[in-house]
């Protein structure tokens, strides 16, 4: 098994799940649709020399990234305040202005949306197969396609090209750099940004519901940076953002793709083991303590929340019920085991006393919530 970023010969298996689903962030109409969603297999493995992660069981073919696809973070409160913290670093700290912008997997358009709208010299292209939404908008400022980006977007010249949580979903991650290098063969000058999960972050906090099949390519900061300049990029920096949980790079295009990329391993294979070898003891861990007590929901029916039901209660015995913000998601059911997914304020119609919260991030926001409908649950992390 040759690591798809650096390519050395040798790489490590060091977690095995079967059967899980393959997909985190579509809902089903019906708890039996829910509970029959296509399952793959998640056989991760490590490259000591370069530190990427990689699922090898990972088969693209499984997937369909079509319009029940949502994974849309923006109902949230704070969540938004964080994606309004990167629009200004864009456009205030580093001066996207006047700027021809163009966004790889724009999903339904939240983030092109706000930094076109940033400055008024902005314009935008969103690239997104699960696009939904009007074709053109701003008064014409901002477009969207519903195809993949790459060489045959050459004919659209780019400033600045964002892609934000797209590569970990790729399993030739140098082969979509490659083929963003190419699409900008008329924009040599282009700045290009990128965000995904640091995988030394899931590792070290032991976040074991933060892998998934979805993500099928997972990069450590110096991974992120070996892939870039295998691609030919020059990598300008890479940044831990988000609490540490998400990595931020900035790049711009070098003459040529290196033979001899970055190579920095670091601690990460030791990590992996370690990951690997707390998998039996967390999920005993959280049986016992989901098992004792009052009636309990889990807080988050995105990937986190999706890969957590489903290791711990997968026939839905312990847990009864998903909270989400998304209105999409609620009165529907979580893909994998089926339960329900709900709003915050059927928490209390449910009998519901407890929930475990899939992201600390979102404890403030979540405590708030509560109050204002006057509920009490008690939030567990
Ligand atoms: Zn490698």
């Amino acid at each position: 098994m040759t690591c798809p970023v650096c390519s050395a010969a040798e790489t490590r298996e060091f977690l095995v799940r079967e059967s899980v689903p393959v997909h985190q962030n579509l809902v089903m109409a019906t708890a039996e649709a829910a509970a029959s969603i296509a399952r793959g297999r998640l056989a991760m493995r490590i490259c000591p020399s370069c530190g990427f992660a990689f699922n090898a069981a990972f088969d693209a073919g499984l997937l369909a990234y079509g319009d029940d696809y949502d994974n849309t973070q923006s109902h949230s409160p704070s969540f938004r305040a964080y994606l309004d913290e990167l629009v200004a670093h864009l456009v205030t700290t580093r001066g996207v202005q006047d700027a021809r912008i163009v966004e790889v997997g724009c999903g339904k358009g939240y983030f092109l949306r706000e930094v076109v709208a940033a400055h008024p010299g902005n314009r935008g292209w969103g690239f997104d197969p699960s696009y939904l939404g009007p074709e053109v908008d701003l008064d014409g400022r901002l477009q969207f396609r519903r195809e993949l980006y790459g060489p045959a977007h050459e004919s659209v010249t780019a400033d600045v090209v964002i892609c934000r949580h797209v590569i970990e979903h790729v399993a030739d991650p140098v082969a979509l750099l490659r083929s963003v290098r190419a699409a900008l063969a008329s924009s040599p000058r282009a700045r290009v940004v990128f965000e995904t999960p640091c995988l030394e972050w899931i590792l070290r906090g032991l976040v074991s519901w933060d892998l998934f099949y979805e993500h099928c390519s997972l990069f450590t900061a110096a991974s992120l940076r070996t892939a870039f300049e295998r691609a030919g990029f020059a990598v300008e920096s890479v940044k831990h953002i988000f609490g540490g949980q998400y990595l931020w790079l900035e790049a711009r295009l070098a003459p040529a793709p290196t033979d001899a990329p970055t190579r920095e391993p670091g601690e990460v294979v030791a990590l992996a083991d370690a990951f690997a070898g707390d998998e039996q003891r967390w999920r005993a861990m959280w049986t016992e303590r989901l098992r004792g007590g009052d009636r309990v929901a889990v807080w988050g029916a995105g990937a986190k929340g999706v890969t957590f039901t489903n290791l711990v209660d997968p026939t839905r015995a312990l847990i009864d019920c998903v909270v989400d913000l998304n209105p999409r998601k609620q009165g529907q059911f979580l893909p994998g085991t089926g339960h329900p997914i709900i709003a915050p304020g059927d928490l209390a119609t449910r009998s519901v006393r407890r929930a475990v919260l899939m992201n600390p991030n979102y404890r403030a926001e979540n405590e708030r919530l509560l109050a204002e409908l006057g509920l009490t649950v008690a939030l567990e992390d």
